[in-house]
């Protein structure tokens, strides 16, 4: 009766996971993308771009290795954004290829154009032709994504006022540069432009950056970027940006002045839901664009889901995934589990940060007694072979059952290693098993036994003098 038994809007990792998810279980499906956009945000203009384009700085810069061979190090001493550009590009199109060729496998249909709700079960899809296909289906699946916001009062010009997506299309690598919001994505790019030798700016209108982070974490990040010349400047609001030739200039509400070559907005961002006629479905969406889900992410139409970062929070390519195979199979009628609560946070600053779990601000706030066990990278032989004096482990532990109740890494490797800590914690280990398990030598995986050993020691203190055992 449909032409199709599932319709995703959106090509990204939550649509993608959808409708491979529905293929596998003999759904017929399609997958409506808009031109050169295959594989999303994520592949096109997010994840994906601005996670190679900080291998190719570390690599091109020599940054990690000058603990070693000393400041001056460098792999090449002019990085242009050509050099840059050659590894993103590569990368890019290489994953594109690989999405594309999953779908195919999988016989996912691939509609390209912009598709619109006409009513509940039909999309219409402009391809930039006068005339809209139409497609129904039994189940749609909204997995369109966000756009960076833009503030109205200030005027982008895709070369001198930015945002996140005009970033990996400047001209030249700038010498200075004002990064307004110091969220994850400004951040990250902060301190990749820092790590190239631009002089960079943080303005940001709250007292600090990354609250949901370990503040000793955060503050070890800050120490690092105000080495590499990152000046920061919170608490404060931006009055105007004003574009003169050959710059801009950022003034904000306390009456300082910031020159620069470029400024690059990163103000949160904004549900893609404009195009997509909602009300034709009977849906809305709230003032940010985003759709409200229940937890098996149907929206206020049963037979309509929504994934990704178009339902908000935490909007990561990782999490949208999950979503996005949860949905498909609840859609099928396939018995699913929810999304485990147990759900790690990477953030590629260089150095990088990772976490899972609580963090000490968190557990103190809500009475939880917790014990801390640190493993500092200087330590490990690994740490010194590579050349990472900065990197640490910590773990909070419950004294009470010596369950891990969160674990924050900085440094080299962060975002990987944190899955050990994950996976002890989801399988509901103590940090017996990390005093007592053997880990390869020399690695910085080490650290958890190193970090386990201390919390164990600390706590071994407190017994000591109370006699409890
Ligand atoms: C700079 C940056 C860095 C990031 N880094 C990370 C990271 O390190 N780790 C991480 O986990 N996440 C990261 N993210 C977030 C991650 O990219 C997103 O969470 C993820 O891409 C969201 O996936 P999604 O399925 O919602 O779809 P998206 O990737 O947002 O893609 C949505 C797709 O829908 C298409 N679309 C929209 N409307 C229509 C329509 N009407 N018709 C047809 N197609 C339509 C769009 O063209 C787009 O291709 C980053 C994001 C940015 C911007």
């Amino acid at each position: 009766m449909y032409d199709f038994d599932l319709l995703v809007i959106g090509s990204g990792p939550g649509g993608q996971k959808a409708a491979i998810a529905a293929a596998k279980l003999g759904r017929k499906t399609a997958v409506i993308e808009k031109p050169h956009m295959l594989g999303g945000v994520c592949i096109n203009t997010g994840t994906i771009p601005s996670k190679t384009l900080r291998e190719a700085v570390l690599y091109l810069t020599g940054l990690n290795q000058r603990e070693l061979y000393g400041q001056s190090y460098r792999v090449k001493d002019e990085i242009t954004v050509a050099d840059l550009g050659l590894r993103t590009r590569h990368v890019v199109g290489r994953e594109i290829q690989v999405i594309r060729s999953q779908l195919t496998r999988n016989r996912v249909t691939l509609l390209q154009g912009t598709g619109r709700f006409l009513d509940e079960h039909t999309v219409g899809i402009l391809d930039g032709g006068e005339e809209e296909r139409k497609v129904t289906a039994a189940k749609i699946v909204i997995a369109t994504g966000t756009t960076p916001a833009r503030p109205g009062s200030v005027e982008f010009d895709e070369r001198t006022v930015i945002d996140s997506d005009a970033i990996l299309h400047l001209d030249r690598v700038p010498d200075t540069m004002v990064v307004v919001g110091a969220g994850v994505i400004g951040i990250e790019y902060a301190s990749m432009f820092a790590a190239l030798g631009t002089r960079v700016t943080v303005v940001e209108r709250r007292e600090r950056m990354l609250e949901f982070c370990d503040l000793e974490i955060v503050e070890a990040l800050k120490y690092h970027l105000r080495d590499l010349a990152v000046t920061f400047r919170f608490g404060e609001s931006v009055a105007a940006v004003e574009r003169r030739a050959g710059g801009a200039l950022t003034v904000l509400e306390s009456g300082k002045r910031i020159p620069a070559d470029c400024v690059m907005y990163s103000a949160g961002r904004q549900g893609r839901t404009a195009e997509l006629h909602l009300e034709a479905a009977g849906l809305t969406a709230d003032a940010r664009g985003r759709i409200a889900v229940d937890e098996d992410y149907r929206t206020g139409v049963p037979h309509i889901y929504a994934v990704g970062d178009v339902i908000g929070f935490p909007a990561l390519a990782a999490t949208s995934m999950e979503q996005g195979r949860v949905a498909a199979q609840h859609a099928c009628g396939e018995p699913v589990a929810s999304l485990h609560e147990l759900q790690p946070i990477g953030i590629y600053t260089v150095p990088e940060i990772s976490f899972v779990g609580r963090t000490e601000d968190d557990l103190t706030r809500g009475r939880v007694p917790f014990e801390v066990g640190v493993s500092r990278y200087r330590e490990l032989a690994r740490g010194q072979i590579i050349g990472d004096s900065y990197g640490m482990l910590k773990l909070l532990v419950s004294p009470q059952d010596r369950r891990l109740l969160g674990v924050h890494v900085f440094g080299t490797g962060a975002t990987e290693l944190v899955h050990i800590g994950q996976t002890v914690m989801g399988c509901g280990g103590t940090i017996d098993y990390l005093v007592n398990a053997v880990f390869n030598y020399p690695t910085l995986a080490e650290s958890y036994k190193v970090a386990a050993l201390d919390a164990m020691n600390k706590m071994r203190a407190i017994s000591r003098l109370t006699g409890e055992a």
